[in-house]
């Protein structure tokens, strides 16, 4: 049996190979897109064998797991990335490893994210989930504003003390028009995007793809592709 070194190694190299392939097809350096490796479920031991394998982006989406992962491995030179619905109630505990909240989906939770940063003194980036599927004025099942409110929750972010408006994330619609299409859903992210330069050009991350799209995320414009399963295996249960 390989050892779990070895096995993250490999499955490393795999999705290293996967993004260059896909940089390659689209035309784009490699240098534009960052692997964020989502350590959800797995244990502290793996974050550490990621960093030392030279992992140095890695996501959580819920707070209970994640605190004390980033407290046992607060030794590494990472970036932790929120990327999970979020309660206020755990805003204080995220914003304490958090460097990068990519959920961030209503008013309230900036008001709650901007206290935490400026009580602690730390700067918080932020990007806006957009739910592709959700209706004027609604929220993604799964997180997110709908397309129309992301200008004005961009602005409430570069409004609030202590948060950077960094771009926008998402997750691939399991229903609506943008089900199964991927390509389209992250095109449709990129759009967004671009209008909300004109008003923010340094909000330029663009946070798209999972273990089974990252190609198209890529394709598509993506800065950062969020990968879980393809470099840690399938998670023992769901998270
Ligand atoms: C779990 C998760 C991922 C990674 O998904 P995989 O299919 O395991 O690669 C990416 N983004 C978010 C928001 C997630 O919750």
């Amino acid at each position: 049996m390989t050892d779990r070194r070895t096995e993250l190694a490999e499955n490393l190299a795999r999705v290293e190979d996967r993004i260059s392939t896909a940089c390659a097809k689209a035309g784009r350096p490699r240098d534009e897109v960052t692997l964020i490796v989502v350590t959800k479920t797995y244990p502290a031991s793996d974050v550490r064998l990621l960093a030392e394998l030279g992992v140095r982006h890695v996501a959580e989406n819920r707070d209970q797991d994640a605190a004390p992962k980033a407290a046992e491995c607060a030794d590494l030179p990472l970036t932790w990335h929120f990327v999970g619905q979020l309660q206020t109630n755990k805003v204080r505990s995220v914003a304490g490893y958090a460097g990068v909240v990519q959920s961030v989906d209503r008013a309230k939770l900036v008001t709650a994210l901007s206290r935490e940063a400026v009580r602690t003194g730390r700067e918080l980036g932020c990007l806006i989930q957009v739910a592709l599927d959700a209706g004027s004025g609604e929220r993604g099942d799964r997180g997110g504003v709908a397309p129309d409110g992301v200008a004005a929750l961009a602005e409430a972010v570069t409004a609030a003390q202590g948060l950077r408006l960094d771009g926008v994330m998402t997750v691939a619609p399991l229903a609506g028009p943008y089900a199964g299409r991927q390509l389209a859903a992250f095109e449709r992210l990129m759009e967004i995007s671009s209008d909300l330069r004109t008003a923010h050009p340094a909000a330029n991350m663009v946070s798209a793809g999972m273990s089974a799209d990252l190609e198209d995320a890529v394709a598509a414009g993506a800065t950062h592709v969020r990968v879980g399963t393809a470099v840690l295996g399938v998670r023992p249960r769901l998270g």
